[in-house]
């Protein structure tokens, strides 16, 4: 079955300022490659409504949803605002179109989730702001989307739903809120050490999460091993009625905010797998702050000249030039990056939680 694709032009607009991680122009990027290689299917391309106030603050706290409407109204954060909502800092910018485009990806990350009530897979290359606070902003996330997709399947009456997060960082924002959702199961993998420090092994829900903080450099071959031997078997276990796949482009080597070294082979191999264990997916774009590793999609060869034009006006303060591949502007699909698997992910793996409780 063709997934849907979600989109809407706010997503094209310059977001986040000038010098943040995020101002890297990577979403136009990645809706004119897909249609460079032709493969928007405009009969499966959505658009979704931007939700108001009242959708809203089922998640989100009225006094912090007015201050981020002051701010975006304003053009500029007050100092109460920037020290009791993270707005208006150097992490949270406020910039022309925040609050359409903050709404806008909770709307695209609910239309996705019911895009796929009957089956099937839908994608939101813009969602996974999966650090939004209910009361606050944090790590580049105003609102939470992913929490509205989840809530979305549950009031379908599904009661087995998976949050999937591969993103470079946890997503302790989806995990706050449905901690004690004994519907909701979260399984993640993000690197050990990164911000916001949260999803330890020992973290498990009373079995309901599955956390595999790995070190930092990973590759392929310890990846795959990962998702085998601690991912897939959660997964299978908990028969999944939806799952949310949170990719995170930011695992891909090469990204200036993570020291992951997988290959988008691995990345698209995982989601994949994972995909495949349930009857509706939505997938949701998450991090990534290498916007040509980013843009990327599955395709072979040499890419045509006017998908290599797209990659080659796009910069980024945070590659060195001397740290920028050539291929990332001819090519989509990556080398793997295989290699030997360290002794501290055999130990990860072999001590994780997740083994004890389904011994193989
Ligand atoms: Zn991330």
């Amino acid at each position: 079955m063709q997934p849907f694709l979600v989109t809407h032009d706010i997503f094209r607009r310059p977001a986040f300022g000038r010098h943040h991680p995020l101002a890297t122009g990577r979403q136009a990027a990645v809706m004119d490659l897909i249609d460079a290689l032709g493969w928007r299917d405009p009969a499966l391309t959505r658009v979704p409504d931007i939700p108001g106030r009242a959708v809203l603050e089922r998640f989100h706290a009225r006094e912090y949803l007015d201050a981020l409407e002051q701010a975006d109204a304003t053009g500029r954060a007050t100092a109460e605002m920037r020290a009791r909502y993270n707005l208006g800092t150097m992490e949270c910018p406020v910039f022309a179109g925040l609050w359409d485009r903050a709404r806008a990806t909770v709307g695209g990350s609910m239309l996705a989730a019911e895009l796929v009530l009957a089956g099937g897979v839908a994608f939101h290359p813009t969602g996974g702001t999966h650090h939004g606070m209910p009361g606050r902003a944090s790590g580049f996330c105003y609102l939470n989307d992913p929490v509205f997709a989840v809530q979305r399947l549950l009031d379908a009456g599904l009661t087995r739903v998976l949050h999937v997060d591969l993103d470079a960082h946890h997503g302790d924002g989806v995990e706050a809120v449905f901690a004690d959702d004994p519907r909701v199961l979260l399984a993640s993998i993000h690197e050990d050490g990164r911000w916001p420090g949260t999803g330890r092994v020992t973290d498990t829900l009373g079995g309901r999460a599955v956390n595999v903080p790995v070190p930092r450099g990973i590759n392929d071959t310890e990846y795959a091993l990962v998702l085998d031997d601690l991912m897939m078997p959660f997964v299978r276990s908990v028969e999944p009625e939806a799952i949310l796949v949170l990719l995170g482009a930011d695992g891909l080597a090469g990204d200036p905010l993570s020291a992951m070294r997988l290959s988008n082979t691995a990345l698209w191999t995982a989601c994949r797998e994972l995909i495949a264990l349930a009857p509706r997916a939505v997938i949701l774009g998450g991090g990534g702050y290498n916007p040509w590793t980013t843009a990327g999609h599955d395709i072979g060869g040499a890419l045509p000249d006017d998908a290599q034009a797209i990659l080659s006006k796009l910069d980024c303060d945070l590659v060195d030039d001397e740290d920028r591949d050539p291929l990332w502007l001819t090519t989509l699909v990556d080398a793997p990056n295989a290699g030997p698997i360290r002794p501290d992910v055999a130990e990860l793996i072999e001590r994780h939680p997740m083994r004890a409780q389904s011994p193989r």
